[in-house]
């Protein structure tokens, strides 16, 4: 399978799917913890949404939401199997809630000794 971003030929077991895109590892890391995470797009919009509805900070998210941001609060850091398995879905899924709070600047996602963890910004 190739890369959809770097077009690196990987094997089919290293292939991490973001965003309905298949990625090599470096590519997923570049993505996930990029330096400037946010989408100011998608920020502004987000927080527009929330302050008219009087939310500020990490208030207004739905509950899944909340747990993985309560999780990770508690944790303090956690790999990213963990966080799947805690919130008992599959990565794919996980992948897409850790994308909003990530665009709303609430989490983000590191590499350490070749794993990927997901804490607080
Ligand atoms: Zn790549």
């Amino acid at each position: 399978m190739r890369c959809d971003k770097c077009d690196t030929e990987v094997a089919d077991d290293e292939i991490f799917v973001h965003a309905g895109r298949n990625l090599c590892e470096d590519c997923y890391i570049t993505v996930m913890a990029r330096p400037k995470p946010c989408d100011p797009g998608a920020v502004s919009a987000a927080r527009a949404s929330r302050e008219l509805q009087g939310q500020k900070g990490n208030q207004g998210l739905t509950p899944v939401q909340r747990k993985l941001y309560d999780y990770l609060k508690d944790k303090g850091k956690a790999k990213r199997e963990d966080v799947a398995a805690y919130m008992d879905m599959p990565m794919e899924d996980l992948e897409g809630v850790f994308a909003v709070l990530r665009h709303m600047c609430l989490v983000r996602g590191f590499k350490e000794n070749d794993t990927i963890f997901f804490t607080l910004m």
